[in-house]
């Protein structure tokens, strides 16, 4: 589902596999693996795992030769498993020598990241730019050119300080800085297109790790140029404190029209999953209401009016069900993931918001009669009662999903 609540930013569409990113199309989600890319095996399964949670696109690093050698194994790993999704290497300060001596890695991956303030020093920077570059051309690949405030094209920023300083009002050493990660990334899209990459293979990032400087850097560069944009705050951090400086940022930009491809880039927990950072891209956008990926729970945060944490569990558990039906749903239940579930803990908002859901369920408060009245699409069907009514509310769940979503019309082989 698209709303038309926000304008998207013009952008000149690319294409990544089956997949294009801008030219009007609907924002993508991406994330990246944390495993040795090496190690084919662990990172076909990381790759799939994130696929499988719904990351459009997969990052992996592409930084040893090992790495490089390792690259077409996984993604034969990853078509004998059907699993489709695009492949994006992310090359520093060797890309060049890789891209050239492993031709496998070249093919294999659906698109290369090039950090214009990584690919070397001097003179050679140019020569090892270009030869990325061509190597694009070369085998019809798109390129993200993500420049990174952690990591921006030194020469540049001492050249752009220096003339700052002689100008009889100097800007801050911030604004600066702002302003070198937008030309490095505008002069290198450049340059690649003078070396004759295409528009429509190119898109541009400028990462930073601050919520202000994102919505300040991505609001000039979406205004200076119609490249596609990857959007995402860089180092966001754990838990909580990464999640919702991501959300703060991006969905500042997001309302603007700005971000036509998004990754979260959380810190895992020791031992997490990995694939959070796919969930919290899709709920930014969901909750948003600028696309959908999987029917949400909305559940009423409790109070002293309930004693128990019955409608909690029953929350999570409904959610994680959903999560879980999905990969199957998708496929067999076209527009499921509009569908919206209501868990609430009492009889004050637990009726009317449930109302406003396809399907709710309003559990009984403190001295409340100990029964749960179901709403479907706005009108009481039932009133569920007893210690099952967990399992219960799920098969009306999977009731109200076969009769209002598909079947997916068979095309026959
Ligand atoms: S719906 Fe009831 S239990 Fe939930 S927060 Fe509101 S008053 Fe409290």
């Amino acid at each position: 589902m698209t709303h038309s609540i926000h304008h998207r930013r013009p952008s000149v569409g690319v294409r990544v596999g089956s997949i294009i990113i801008g030219g009007g199309h609907p924002v993508v989600v991406q994330s990246m693996t944390n495993t040795d890319t090496a190690d084919a095996a662990a990172t076909a399964r990381q790759v799939q795992q994130l696929a499988a949670a719904g990351s459009e696109l997969v990052r992996i690093t592409v930084n040893t030769e090992e790495a490089a050698a390792a690259v077409p194994r996984i993604r034969d790993m990853l078509d004998a498993v059907g699993c489709r999704v695009p492949l994006i290497g992310d090359f520093h300060y060797n890309g060049h020598q890789l891209l050239t001596k492993y031709p496998g890695c070249a093919e294999g991956l659906g698109k290369y990241r090039i950090n214009p303030g990584n690919v070397g020093f001097g003179r050679k920077r140019d020569a090892q730019y270009a030869t990325m570059i061509e190597t694009a051309i070369r085998y019809d690949k798109p390129v993200r050119i993500g420049v990174n405030w952690g990591s921006l094209d030194p020469a540049l920023v001492v050249q752009m300080m220096d003339d700052n300083a002689k100008l009889p009002e100097p800007k801050s050493a911030a604004e600066v800085t702002r302003e070198a990660l937008i030309q490095s990334a505008l002069i290198s899209a450049a340059k690649a297109e003078e070396i004759g990459l295409p528009r429509e293979r190119i898109v541009l990032s400028c990462k930073v790790s601050g919520v202000q400087d994102l919505i300040a850097v991505y609001a000039d560069l979406a205004a200076r140029c119609d490249y596609a944009l990857h959007l995402g705050l860089t180092e966001a951090g754990m838990g909580s404190k990464g999640i919702v400086a991501s959300a703060a940022s991006m969905g500042i930009l997001l309302q603007q029209g700005v971000g036509d491809t998004i990754r979260v880039s959380l810190t895992p927990e020791p031992g997490g999953d990995r694939a959070k950072e796919v969930v919290v891209a899709q709920e930014i956008l969901q909750t948003m209401g600028i696309r959908s990926f999987t029917p949400l729970v909305t559940a009423c945060p409790g109070c002293g009016r309930t004693t128990s944490t019955v409608f909690q569990e029953l929350a999570e558990d409904i959610q994680a069900y959903v999560r879980t039906q999905m990969p199957l749903w998708r496929e067999r239940f076209p527009g499921v993931e509009d569908m919206s579930l209501a868990v609430m803990g009492c009889v004050v908002n637990g009726p009317g918001e449930s109302k406003h859901a396809n399907i709710g369920i309003s559990l009984p408060g403190t001295g409340e009669a100990p029964s749960a009245p179901v709403f479907i699409d706005g009108e009481k069907v039932m009133t569920l009662r007893g210690d099952r009514i967990a399992e219960e509310f799920k098969a009306l769940v999977d009731d109200y999903v076969v009769t209002h979503y598909g079947p997916r019309a068979d095309t026959g082989t």
